[in-house]
This record gives C-alpha cells, sequence and structure tokens, in this order.
C-alpha cells in the first residue's frame, strides 16, 4: 500500500478529487503485472481498474513516482467525471488478444491528451520522469524494429501513443521516430492527428474521438491487407445522449439486437448515428419490441446506468 501522507500537496489535492468520486482507492506497489493488464507506454509502470466504485491502481516498484501515480488517479478521475469507459463482454481467451490490446491501447491514448494536459494543469512534477521517458525511446534498439518487413500494428498503436503523449515535446524524438520506423510513423502519425488536431474536452466530443480512431485503425489494418477489428462493434462505448433524446423511445437513437454474450442472453444497443455499441445489457422481462418502444430516460433507470448529458 502507498501512504499518501508523503505525497506532495498536488498529488494529495489531485487524490482527494478523485476519492470523493468513488467509494474506495487503494493503490499497491506490485512487482510485475498479471496477464489480464495490456500494457501501453504508460500502463506497464501503472494499472488502473474500477471494480463496483472502487478504484484499484497498480504502480510498479520500479515506477513508484508522482508521474505514473497521478497518471493512473487521473484515468479514475476522467471515468468519475463521466468520461466514457471502454468495455469488452465476451470471454477473454487467445484468438481476441489484439482486439483487446488495440482497445485498451487506443482508448488510452485518446485520454493521455487529457491526462498530461491535467497534470500540467495541476502542476504536479512530471518533468524529471518525461525526461527518462523521452530519453528511452531515443535509446530503443533500432536493430530490433528494422528486422521486420511487415508494418507491424502494435508498433503504430505505441508511436501513437508517444505522439498524443510527449507531443509537447516532440521536437526532441519525433525525428528518431521518423529515421527508424518510418512506416509505423506514417500510420500512427494519422492516428495522432485525430487527437492532436481536435479539442475534445468533455464527455460528448471524447467519445466521439474515441469512435473515430477505432473506424481509422481498421482502415488501417485493412490497408495493411490484415483482418479488421470491427473495434466498433465489439467494444463498448458509453452515449453521451443530447437532453431531447431521453424523452425519445430507443429506436430513434440506437439499433437494438439480441445477442448471447457469454452464455447470457442480452441486448446490443448500437448507435445510429456512428454504429458505435454503446450499451450491452442483460436482457431481463423485456421483449424486444418493448425495448425500441422505451423512452432512454427509463433505459437508463431500469438498468441503473451512469450518464451524463452532452
Ligand atoms: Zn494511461
Amino acid at each position: 500500500m502507498i501512504d499518501i501522507r508523503y505525497f506532495s500537496d498536488n498529488l494529495k489535492i489531485l487524490y482527494n478529487d478523485t476519492s470523493v468520486l468513488f467509494e474506495k482507492i487503494s493503490i499497491e506497489i506490485v512487482d510485475n503485472f498479471e496477464d489480464d493488464s495490456f500494457g501501453d507506454t504508460s500502463e506497464v509502470m501503472g494499472s488502473q481498474s474500477i471494480n463496483n466504485n472502487e478504484v484499484i491502481i497498480k504502480i510498479h516498484e520500479n515506477w513508484n513516482n508522482e508521474y505514473v501515480i497521478s497518471h493512473e488517479l487521473l484515468h479514475a478521475y476522467f471515468i468519475g467525471q463521466n468520461y466514457p469507459d471502454h468495455i469488452y463482454h465476451g470471454k477473454f481467451n487467445e484468438s481476441i488478444r489484439t482486439l483487446m490490446i488495440a482497445r485498451q491501447s487506443i482508448y488510452n491514448t485518446v485520454l493521455h491528451k487529457l491526462i498530461i494536459r491535467e497534470q500540467q494543469r495541476r502542476e504536479i512534477n512530471i518533468d524529471e520522469e518525461l525526461n527518462q521517458q523521452i530519453q528511452n525511446i531515443l535509446l530503443t534498439n533500432v536493430a530490433e524494429i528494422k528486422k521486420d518487413s511487415m508494418v507491424n500494428p502494435g508498433l503504430v498503436l505505441k508511436l501513437f501513443d508517444l505522439l498524443v503523449l510527449y507531443d509537447f515535446r516532440k521536437e526532441e524524438f519525433e525525428k528518431f521516430l521518423i529515421e527508424t520506423c518510418p512506416r509505423e510513423y506514417k500510420f500512427a502519425k494519422r492516428l495522432a492527428n485525430i487527437c492532436l488536431q481536435n479539442e475534445y474536452d468533455n464527455p460528448f466530443k471524447t467519445r466521439q474521438i474515441i469512435v473515430k480512431v477505432f473506424k481509422k485503425f481498421d482502415l488501417i489494418l485493412k490497408e495493411l491487407g490484415l483482418p479488421v477489428l470491427h473495434l466498433n462493434k465489439w467494444i463498448e462505448i458509453g452515449f453521451v445522449p443530447r437532453k431531447y433524446q431521453l424523452n425519445s423511445s430507443l429506436e430513434n437513437t440506437f439499433f437494438i439486437e439480441e445477442t448471447i454474450i457469454s452464455d447470457m442472453t442480452a441486448y446490443r444497443l448500437i448507435s445510429k448515428v456512428d454504429d458505435q455499441l454503446s450499451y450491452v445489457v442483460a436482457k431481463t422481462h423485456y421483449k424486444l419490441d418493448e425495448m425500441r418502444k422505451m423512452l432512454l430516460e427509463d433505459f437508463y433507470k431500469i438498468f441503473n446506468i451512469k450518464y451524463t448529458l452532452s
């Protein structure tokens, strides 16, 4: 367990601001991460999950510092502020490993733009760690990268994260990336531009950006002749309704399908505007036709779903 008394004042404030949004926060130090944490650049240093309104943060013992702790707290903080989370409902098996890594990585990277900005706004000391991170990029073993003759989609996602997360210091490492992995860089830049050229500072816009990057990544896979993941179809990204939609029936906003997920009969609600899976709920006594006619506001009440208006 980490003792917050040793945190800086600014980190304590962030800890308290996050605490009020959840029932409990626990932060523990681990010496390795189990297989279920699909790391991105930052998440191999730490991870966070939310279970029954409790935030569980794990920090790797080598990365027990304010940069990583505040980073993980801010992931939870944004979800607590009703920014969309990302959920996969099926069972995990090896065949969907790529899907799981891509969903985690893309979601995290989109949020990282908000996280680094919030760390700066709160004047949390991150410079020392950032220097280290950028040094690590520049020390990457180039021979290791170049031996691959195919474009590596995992590396595309990694570069995408670096370009978004460290954008304000890109002049220190971007040239290196262009020289060492020009093909991956080109695709990563396309994804990064979606985040960097659009402003998003609320749940509605953030959801739009996640959906756009999901779609763009599938297009890149297609262009590379690789199997498409259909992230929009498999990963639930909660809907952010406009006020008028609350009093409108579900079928006006969503396509509703009955389906079986992990041996459970469920309804999938897919947003009509952007084809994004928005909710998966267990089938109750409501028939498909009753679901279609149900008002969105009632749906949230009946299924006990938290939402925020756009
Ligand atoms: Zn992160």
